[in-house]
Parts: structure tokens; sequence; C-alpha cells
């Protein structure tokens, strides 16, 4: 009996790469398996869509096909096609869904359908019709300022739209980057001509003849926009795996074979939940298939969660911003922190040190120590003795390599 993999994602089509013909992969989306991390790549005009495709995938493979219900009684999978695919385990990679925020007039008598001229960013078809929707000139509104809507803001923006991003939090990007590294993002944005609002709560839009045609903020200030991005987040794509009375939580919960309360079923990617945490990121997803893979070939080490360091790069005509975050980037009470800012460069170095262990840091536009600061607070080891908050930890901070 073959591996069934729901999900043509990164977690899934890696997963598939490394078990070749033994998997079956079925996914809804018609496009062959791409890498969601450059999407905004794509809407930003840089990569054609076909340049983000994922490299081939051995396994037998179903596009189109969305997977409705799952039997486990007879393991089998039932697809919107009528059709069944019988697995003898079945892997759920079923990654998230976007957050669609209750806001006033956004739906009508149908709730799942959205207006004209909204769109979420989470898939190729979305990416496409932002493309399409958006030429030089066009008015668009992004609500959310997290990783994706500033990836979505400055896409807009180089396509040459009018962009006004809304963050109802107090800056860009708070669960990743500290005040200074946001305010760094924040000029980045406002010099590609995004217009940035953060405290900023959207209380409805206005819809005429079926588009949305205005934001309304909390405030009663009113924004015109054509596009309207929503931003707002994801939520683990757990529909399947409840329906067929697996543990879900927030995610489907999984231990560390990254088995289900099924014994038959695994869960990988953004839709499973390891050690109470949910990632929603890229690196996770895929450690998460390498190590089930691993699993599913023999193999018996436990995946004991990852550590995930945040990577965006913002390009510019005038040098692109870089930028990378890891672990605790605000300090606690008695905690080290040694930061380096140069304010001519736009350069932005900081890390935390708790004890001797290294919890959290950011770098903007000067990356070169990334490398020695990721194995650093990946390996959770003790920082050497001598490592003490000064000379060697600036060093460490200021040279690739420097552990
Ligand atoms: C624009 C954008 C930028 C991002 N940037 C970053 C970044 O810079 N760094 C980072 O770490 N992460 C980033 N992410 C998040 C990252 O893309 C995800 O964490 C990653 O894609 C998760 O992989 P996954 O395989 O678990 O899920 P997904 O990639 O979401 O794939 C799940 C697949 O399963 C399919 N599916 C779901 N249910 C069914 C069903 N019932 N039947 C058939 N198919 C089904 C879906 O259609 C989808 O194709 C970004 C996401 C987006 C949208």
């Amino acid at each position: 009996m073959p591996t069934v993999i729901i999900g043509t994602g990164l977690a899934g089509t890696r997963l598939a790469q490394r078990l070749g013909e033994h998997a079956v992969l079925v996914g809804e989306e018609p496009h062959a398996p791409y890498n969601r991390v450059l999407l905004a790549e794509v809407l930003a005009g840089t990569y054609a869509p076909d340049v983000i495709a994922l490299p081939g995938a051995p396994a037998a493979r179903r596009l189109r096909t969305r997977a409705v219900r799952i039997d486990r009684q007879r393991r089998v999978v039932q697809c919107d096609d009528g059709s069944e695919v019988a697995y003898g385990t079945l892997v759920l990679a079923t990654g998230s869904n976007p957050v669609l925020p209750p806001l006033r007039g956004l739906f009508g008598a149908d709730a799942t359908v959205l207006p004209g001229g909204v769109h979420a960013f989470r898939t190729m078809d979305d990416c496409l019709a932002l493309s399409a929707a958006v030429t030089e000139g066009t008015r668009a509104v992004v609500i959310g300022g997290g990783l994706l809507g500033v990836s979505a803001a400055r896409a807009l923006a180089r396509r040459g739209a009018q962009v006004v991003l809304t963050q109802q939090a107090e800056r860009l990007m708070e669960r990743q980057l500290d005040p200074r590294s946001s305010a760094l993002v924040l000029r980045h944005l406002t010099g590609l001509g995004v217009e940035v609002h953060t405290e900023c709560r959207v209380r409805g839009v206005g819809v005429e003849d079926g588009r949305v045609r205005r934001v309304e903020l909390h405030d009663g200030f009113v924004l015109d926009t054509d596009v309207t991005v929503l931003a707002c987040g994801v939520r683990p794509r757990t529909g399947l795996a409840r329906a067929a009375g697996l543990d879900v939580r927030r995610g489907v919960v999984v231990d560390d074979a990254l088995c289900t309360s099924d014994p038959h079923i695994r869960a990988v990617g953004d839709c499973a939940e390891h050690a109470g945490t949910v990632y929603g990121l890229a690196t996770p997803a895929l450690e998460q298939a390498d190590a089930l893979a691993a699993r599913l070939t023999g193999g018996a080490a436990p995946y004991t969660g990852t550590r995930t360091l945040t990577r965006l790069t913002l390009p510019h005509e005038a040098g692109p911003l870089d930028l990378a975050a890891f672990g605790e980037t605000d300090p606690l009470p008695g905690d080290d922190v040694v930061q380096l800012t140069d304010a001519t460069r736009g350069t932005y170095r900081k890390v935390v040190v708790r004890g001797d262990r290294l919890v959290g840091g950011v770098l903007v536009g000067e990356l070169a120590s990334v490398g020695a600061l990721a194995h650093a607070w990946e390996s959770d080891e003790s920082l050497p003795a001598d490592d003490a908050v000064g000379a060697p930890l600036l060093h460490l901070l200021t040279h690739d390599g420097g552990l």
C-alpha cells in the first residue's frame, strides 16, 4: 500500500521527493508544485511563475484533486472527483488558510465569497489574480503589516501601485522585529513610496457594484482603493483531520514521530502542531518532511522541533535591505544585550544573551555574521566561557565564523 500525501506545498512535495515511487501526492492546486515563499517575487515581476517551480517530485501526482474525506476504517481518501485513494500510511500536508478578518461589509449573504477587488495572498492563483489587477498608479491597500503584508506592499510598490499599508500593531513585523529594526523596514517601505499607518485598525470596507472601493479605518478615515490585500495571518488547515476525529488543537497534534492520534496518519508542515507549536514557516515544514521521510524508510530519530530564523530581502534600486531575526529580540530584565548601529549605512545588529545562552538576535543591512549567530542559537550550547558580554560577543556580531 502506498504512502498517500495530501498537499503539494513545500512539505508534501519534499516528502514525496524523498519517498520517490512509494508515494502518491494529492493536491488541489492546478499548478505544478512551487515555492510559496517566492510568490512575492512573482508579484513584483522579478520571477516568472515557472521559475519558482519546485524540483520534480518523482511521486505519482494527482493535481486539481481535493481530498474531501478520510475513511479511517477502510483506509481510503475520498476525493472531490468521486475517486478514492487507498493508503497504507496517510500524510496530511495541508498547510494553512489565510485568516479573513471579520470586517464590516466584507462578506455578503454568502460568507465564503469575497467581493471583487479583494485578495488573499496565499496561492499562485491569488498571486496571478493580484498581478493581473495591478498596473502603474493602481491604488492598493494592504491590511496587515507582518512578514506577508510587508512583502506584498513592497511587491505592489515595485509594480508601480500607490500602496497604503495598515498595521494594527504599533510596528511592522512585530512578531519578529524589535522597534529599531522595524523602524528600518518602515523607512525602507516609505522610500519605495508605500504609505504606512501603524496602530491603525480597519473597521470595514465599502462595496460598490460588487467591488471593494473603500477601506474604512477605526478613526473614521477612509482610504479609496482599487485593490485590497488581506494579509492578516494564517490558520492551520485542519478540517479533514477534525472531521476524521483526529486530535486537533490549533493544528493537527503530532508526536516526535510526526504521528497523529491515528497510528496510520502522520502530519507535517503548517497544518501540524508539535509540542504545542504550530510553526507556519518554511524551514520547519521542510525539516519535518525530512524527518518523516527518514522514519518511513526505516530511521528512528525523533523530531524534536525546529529553531526558526526568519530572513527577508527587500530589493531596492539603491540596494536591497536584508534582514534576519531569530528567537527573542526583546530582552527580559536581567538579559544582556549587545547592539551595533550605523545610521549612515542603515545597518543594525543586536543580540540578546540570557545567562550563557544566545536567546535571540536581529540583523538588518549587514548579515555577514548570520551564519555564526544562527549556529550558536540553533545548537543552544553555552557560549564560550570568555564570551561574557563584551569584546568576544562583539566579535561574534562582527565576524562570520566567530564561534
Ligand atoms: C507570500 C508568502 C510568503 C512567505 N514567506 C515566507 C518566508 O519568507 N519565510 C518562511 O519561512 N515562510 C514564508 N511563508 C510561509 C511558507 O510558505 C509556509 O510555511 C510553507 O509553505 C508551509 O508549507 P506546507 O507544505 O506545510 O503548506 P503549503 O505550502 O500551504 O501547502 C499546502 C498545500 O496543500 C493543499 N491542500 C490543502 N488541503 C487539501 C486537500 N484537502 N486536498 C488537496 N490539497 C490540499 C493546498 O492547496 C496547498 O497546495 C510565506 C508564505 C506566503 C504565502
